[in-house]
């Protein structure tokens, strides 16, 4: 079974976030439940990254399983131009009663990249459509967006955009609040081209794909306050921080914080099929309203609101429950007990945590490329666990239903790698002329 899924694999597929040249075998995954993945033979591996961040309530949770075939039986697709349906109003309506008040619109898209390039282009097309053009963007040192050109432009330059830098549209660069001052430049930068400052794009209170880096509140309140004063858009993505990642439902309801715009995807399936959403203000939506249909948002996917997608989201909201608070804070207090323990150890340069996001940064060289963040994560899936190192940095971001036991299972991997184990090698999937 195992066999022809791999050659297949290794003739016609190609992954993402791979170099084919030197990539071990990928696992084939015959099927998921709760917190575990489990091979084509059998083997269970902790699926301690919620599989790229996406899976909250668990695999295969039976709540949401069930609304997708439900949904699936009754109406698959329609256009969503000229057309509605009740999964995406009642999606709509559930996520504005759980937003920040004030975010009363939502647009669907297809995924995170999407939801940003969708905030982007609202922000920008509101100010060109009241006769007063603002074409800046601002975002962070650091930051991460999504793949797409938008977002890879709102996105630090880097390993992963480097090779498109000529066409990416320049932003104004902030420091990265975990480690500079943003609120000086944001200052300088008001000051100088205020009036040409569309949005500033963040990720809220902790920068992902960097390498987990927290930031604090307060900078967020600040940055709040002055694009505000400023007639500048703030813009949230939370395709990371969403539906209770840091803790309470949105990353912004932790600094009380309104954006102009809120992205959201990763999690609003609880994980289980794709869909992306931008969340923007009456104001916003406001601007878009007018005789003249040259001011209309023309932006649309294929799939745009799919009822499928859409009807898993409703079901996965519904699973946000006093109990599943309950379990979050759990997940949050044993992260901390454990990295108490890290902190302080050999080989640990520093640990960081929001919610139910851990991360320790090994001491070793930086950077995406790290040799010893592929060294972690191999050894770490031969002992059943599947951490994916950004970089020098480990991390765990699990399903909320995992336990005590299986997160200190991720612990003991560390520990242990920590002290020197390494694991046995495995073949590669690069030529196969040998
Ligand atoms: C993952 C991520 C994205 C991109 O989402 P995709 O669904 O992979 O396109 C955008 N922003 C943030 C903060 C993310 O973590």
């Amino acid at each position: 079974m195992s066999d022809i899924i791999l050659q297949r694999d290794a003739q016609y597929v190609w992954h993402p976030y791979t170099q084919h040249h030197q990539a071990p075998f990928p696992i084939a995954v015959a099927r998921a439940q709760g917190s575990w993945l489990y091979d084509t033979n059998g083997r269970a591996i902790l699926d301690a990254i919620s599989s790229w961040w996406v899976t909250t309530h668990g695999h295969c949770h039976p709540t949401i399983v069930d609304a997708i075939a439900e949904q699936a039986r009754t109406l698959d697709q329609v256009i969503f131009a000229g057309f509605t349906h009740a999964p995406a109003t009642a999606l709509a309506a559930a996520l504005v009663a759980e937003l920040p008040q004030g975010l009363t619109r939502i647009f669907f898209s297809d995924d995170g990249s999407t939801a940003v390039e969708v905030a982007i282009k609202l922000s920008l097309q509101s100010f060109a459509n009241q006769g007063k053009p603002r074409t800046l963007i601002a975002a962070l040192e650091n930051a991460y967006h999504g793949d797409t050109f938008g977002a890879m432009a709102a996105g630090a330059r880097g390993v992963f955009t480097h090779m498109y830098e000529p066409l990416l549209f320049d932003v104004a660069r902030l420091p990265d609040p975990s480690e500079g001052d943003t609120l000086a430049a944001l200052d300088a930068l008001i000051a100088s081209r205020g009036h040409e400052l569309a949005a500033v794009i963040v990720e809220p209170l902790v920068l992902g794909a960097s390498g987990m880096r927290v930031w604090d509140e307060q900078v967020l309140r600040d940055i709040r306050e002055r694009t505000s004063a400023a007639g500048v858009h703030l813009i949230a993505d939370e395709v990371m921080t969403g539906f209770g990642r840091t803790g309470p439902m949105f990353a912004c309801d932790r600094a009380t914080v309104r954006p102009d715009l809120l992205c959201m995807s990763k999690g609003i399936t609880g994980g289980v099929l794709p869909l992306g959403a931008t969340a923007a203000t009456e104001e916003i939506f406001d601007a878009f309203r007018s005789d003249d249909r040259r001011k209309t948002f023309f932006h649309g996917h294929s799939y745009t609101a799919n009822p499928i997608a859409c009807a898993a989201a409703l079901a996965s909201l519904s699973l946000f429950t006093p109990a599943c608070h309950a379990e979050r804070t759990r997940i949050e207090q044993l992260h901390t007990e454990q990295l108490s323990v890290l902190r302080g150890t050999r080989g640990v340069k520093a640990v960081r945590q929001i919610g139910t996001v851990a991360a320790v940064e090994l001491d070793a060289p930086a950077g995406y490329l790290s040799d010893i963040g592929r060294e972690l994560a191999a050894f770490s899936l031969q002992q059943g666990v599947l951490i994916r190192p950004l970089g020098n940095v480990a991390y765990c971001l699990p399903p909320y239903c995992t336990t005590n036991d299986e997160l200190r299972l991720v612990y003991d991997v560390l520990q242990r790698f920590l002290q020197g184990e390494r694991a046995a090698p495995v073949p590669t999937g690069g030529p196969v002329d040998d």
